[in-house]
């Protein structure tokens, strides 16, 4: 197992003060755990005690544990039945929580199973009566597909934990968890673990628990001061010129660079791949056994250079990660938080390097708000320049970029659906408008704002017509939207 990219809490409670069987104590003590961290420490009592909980916490906080803990103290090791049930959005994710169940339970001997799409249900379906697991771990739509082929037995589920729950709504698993949900006994500990808390999650929470205890744990910003971060300011056409210099410069040991779409990836790794025959690319649209393969590479480090989407990148741990590039400005800020918590993990130093081009800038400025931390600009490439430009006093303290440069002037496009009546993200609105208005790219999209109940995008060079033409017909993740100038 990786080491977690939080501090641990500064009291000095240990596992072995902890009601626990010493079949889960041994195997604590051989994964190195000797203290709880902070999310642990506030969820076990309480999952021991089998009360519901929402938990906000991030990746990396060491979550899993905190529900894997007590769940495998709790479980019957001889009753060979299904006893949890832990949802989870991605393939990645599962196995990666799977893993974790089965180290922690390694002397209680308890089965895990991990189940996700395109591996033959056949297989999975064998595994489940032959060897009948105490603890599944499951995306939503393969778990459903096999409660609907009656290949589970789910009278004896204890708990259920609906792990990352802010992405299983973004990723449309609404129905499929209803579905599921319905068919489980109703006397169970139910616990929620999500990043953000947004209006969905507490809705689902509502839906499905019982007078459930809410516990907070604070990003741990303060890893970051472990990690040097930079920017450079570029025009959209000098991107992959600067990712090879840069990447030239700084040697990395391991790099991740983190584009915003899929399509992002592909077109980046088709360029840099001829040019070195270290990069490797992941994202969800990639065949599961790719996937896995190249982050194999990666992690070998066989391939020094991984290019992913966030999603691909969710629960991958990789030890020894020295640089994370972004080459695009993310569309969440908590996300950026998460991309460069890559790197710098528990003793290491990290770099953290991020693209910025002038329609994004703004997004970035808000970025910097959030982290209250301003973050060095480490120079200006422009099409007309060759080589980072020194940035003078004048423009880092401005840290602006002449839009002038740009065709045409910025306009704003104002979609009907907001923050309190639809859960969709930045990122959805960017992809339906990169899919379903011809002739725009990236960097005609600007600043993505979600209100109460509209979203308004700026969008660059006259293309507002363009996009109000387009969503007149066309869909917003699955949703039609009444679009207009803002
Ligand atoms: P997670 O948030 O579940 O992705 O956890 C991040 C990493 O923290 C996991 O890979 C664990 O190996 C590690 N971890 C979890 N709990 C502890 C602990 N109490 N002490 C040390 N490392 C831990």
């Amino acid at each position: 197992m990786k080491k977690p990219n939080v501090t641990e809490t500064s009291n000095t409670i240990k596992f072995k003060d902890y009601p626990l069987d010493n079949d889960i104590k041994r195997a604590l003590s051989e994964l190195g755990f000797k203290q709880p961290l902070e999310v642990q420490e506030k969820t076990i009592p309480l999952i021991l005690d089998k009360k519901d909980l929402i938990v906000k916490s991030q990746t990396g906080s060491g979550k899993t544990a905190a529900f894997a803990i007590p769940i495998c103290e709790k479980i019957n090791a001889e009753h060979e039945s299904p006893q949890a049930l832990v949802l989870t959005p991605t393939r990645e994710l599962t196995e990666q929580v799977a893993n974790d169940f089965s180290d922690i339970s390694k002397y209680k001997a308890l089965k895990c199973l991990a189940l996700y799409g395109k591996q033959p249900m056949a297989d999975q379906r064998r595994e489940l009566k032959k060897n009948t697991p105490h603890v599944i771990v499951a995306t939503p739509g393969r778990m459903l597909d096999h409660i609907v082929n009656k290949n589970v037995r789910l009278q004896d589920i204890k708990f259920l934990v609906i792990d990352e729950a802010d992405e299983m709504l973004i990723m449309g698993f609404k129905e499929q968890l209803d579905a599921i949900i319905e068919k489980l006994p109703k006397e169970r500990v139910t616990l929620l673990f999500s990043a953000t808390m947004p209006a969905e999650v507490s809705a689902l929470s509502e839906q499905y628990m019982n007078h459930p205890e809410q516990i907070e744990i604070e990003p741990q910003v303060s890893n970051i001061n472990k990690i040097k971060q930079v920017y450079y300011g570029v025009d959209g056409l000098k991107k992959v010129d600067l990712i090879k210099r840069v990447i030239e410069r700084e040697v990395p040991r391991k790099a991740v660079i983190f584009c915003n779409t899929q399509e992002q990836v592909d077109n980046l790794y088709e360029i840099l791949r001829k040019w070195s025959n270290s990069i490797c690319a992941v994202h969800g649209g990639m065949d599961q056994h790719l996937r896995k393969e190249k982050i194999t590479l990666f992690k070998r480090g066989e391939c020094r250079i991984l290019i992913a989407t966030d999603m691909a990148a969710r629960g991958l741990h990789v030890q020894g990660i020295t640089h994370v590039i972004n080459y695009s400005v993310p569309f969440e800020q908590e996300q950026y938080v998460h991309r460069i918590g890559r790197t710098g993990r528990v003793d290491q130093r990290g770099i953290a390097i991020t693209m910025v081009i002038p329609s994004e800038m703004e997004r970035f400025r808000e970025l910097e708000k959030f982290l209250e931390y301003r973050i060095p600009c480490k120079g200006n490439v422009t099409s007309t320049s060759t080589k980072p430009k020194a940035v003078t006093e004048k423009t880092t303290a401005k840290g602006r970029f002449k839009l002038e440069n740009r065709k045409g002037q910025k306009a704003l496009v104002q979609f009907s659906a907001g923050r309190n009546n639809s859960n969709l993200k930045a990122i959805d609105f960017v992809s339906a408008i990169r899919n379903n208005v011809e002739g725009i790219t990236s960097e005609d999209i600007g600043r993505v704002d979600i209100k109460e109940t509209v979203t308004n995008v700026e969008i660059f060079d006259g293309k507002e017509r363009a996009v109000i033409n387009a969503f007149q017909t066309k869909k917003v993740k699955g949703k039609l939207l009444r679009v207009k100038k803002g």
